[in-house]
């Protein structure tokens, strides 16, 4: 016998920072709500990161709304572990109301004007969503001839742990952003040789920015003024990546065009034989719940304006990146949009 949903004014699908953020302001705007949350734990995707990866920014520019990230023992740049201390704890102090592990599976039109969601233990009403599900579910590969011959070892960021994991092995590390230069600056030392391969040229950010600097350039673009980040750069030149870049340990590669059981192969026919290949190219948003909802637009995106889908002013997304607004994949950043995106549906709900 299926039980009745559970109403809620304002669901929030995803407990990671984004999540965190949106429950803060909804509790302040008094409006009742709930987080459900894949993980068993608190954290996010800050739980699955690699050994030696730092924040770009210092704990005090890595905040969400209320309460500063208190600063790591001998650390500038605190580590993904502090950071999923400082979210249980965030959590925690703010008593937000995160259900986990509780997995979303489908968002339809409920009868009325609700939507009705379901989940792997039950289901729920909402009068509006937000989703801040991340893209850590959903990483990306992109096809290659012969990348199902390959017989070495591929992993995607995701699964990155620790260069050990790599000793004394022939490492091709793809991609041209930070987590593509971060693990190829962290597999020197360890791995016999690593070939770092690039769709075009890397483009390091200038050194005197980092994760504090982008935030003041991605406020100053809201206004319309100043550069945007990508015309600058996509590489945060964090200590590690500076050091292994002006060591002459980074050296960026062209993209190989196809694979070969124990080699990758240029446009030019060169051979790079190796053991292992990294895929540091990215995640896409983990917004499958939605689709019943037609929201998606031409691109195969879902259309917004800020946080707010255009085809549904009950449903607004946080924390995809730009696209959602200005740095709002960053800690520091998501604040700003959180608080948009409840005001938009305090007023909507009124
Ligand atoms: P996540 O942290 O991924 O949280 C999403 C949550 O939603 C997860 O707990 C997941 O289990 C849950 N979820 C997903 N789908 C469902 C579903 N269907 N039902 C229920 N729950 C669901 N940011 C910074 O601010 N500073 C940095 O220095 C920084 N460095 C970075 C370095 C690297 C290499 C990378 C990859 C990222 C970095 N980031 C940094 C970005 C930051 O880590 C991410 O943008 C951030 O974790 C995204 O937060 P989120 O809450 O949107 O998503």
């Amino acid at each position: 016998m299926s039980q009745d949903p559970t109403d809620v004014d304002v669901l929030v699908v995803g407990g990671g920072q984004a999540g965190l953020a949106a429950g803060y302001y909804l509790r302040r705007a008094k409006l009742d709500s709930a987080i459900l949350d894949a993980s068993t734990v608190p954290g996010g995707a800050w739980q699955h990161y690699w050994d030696t990866l730092r924040l770009f920014s210092p704990a005090a520019y890595s905040s969400l709304p209320g309460r500063p990230m208190p600063h790591q023992a001998g650390q500038t740049y605190p580590d993904a572990a502090h950071v999923v201390g400082y979210l249980a704890e965030y959590e925690k102090r703010y008593e937000l109301p995160v259900h986990r592990p509780v997995q979303v599976r489908t968002v339809e039109n409920s009868d009325g004007d609700g939507l009705l969601v379901r989940t792997d233990s039950g289901s729920w009403r909402a009068r509006a969503l937000i989703m801040a599900t991340g893209t850590w579910s959903r990483p990306f590969i992109p096809a290659l001839p012969g990348r199902g011959s390959f017989a070495g070892r591929q992993v995607h960021t995701r699964g990155y742990r620790t260069a050990a994991d790599f000793t004394g092995q022939r490492v091709v590390v793809v991609g041209g952003g930070n987590s593509g230069a971060q693990i190829a600056a962290d597999l020197a030392g360890h791995a016999a040789a690593v070939r770092w391969t690039t769709l075009r040229p890397p483009r390091f950010l200038p050194d005197e920015i980092d994760g504090r600097a982008l935030f003041e350039i991605a406020t100053r673009r809201v206004t319309g003024d100043g550069p945007r980040i990508s015309d600058l750069g996509d590489i945060v030149a964090v200590p590690p990546v500076r050091e292994a870049r002006d060591a002459g340990r980074l050296t960026a590669h062209p993209m190989f065009e196809r694979m070969e059981p124990d080699a990758v192969v240029g446009e030019d026919g060169e051979r790079w034989p190796c053991d292992a290949i990294i895929w540091c190219t990215g995640f896409r948003p983990a917004l499958g719940p939605l689709t019943g909802l037609g929201l998606r637009g031409g691109g195969g995106r879902i259309p917004t304006d800020g946080t707010r889908a255009l085809a549904d002013a009950r449903i607004h997304l946080l924390g995809y990146g730009d696209w959602t607004g200005p740095a709002s994949a960053t800690l520091i950043g998501v604040g700003r949009t959180a608080r948009t995106a409840v005001n938009e549906i305090a007023g909507l709900l009124r």
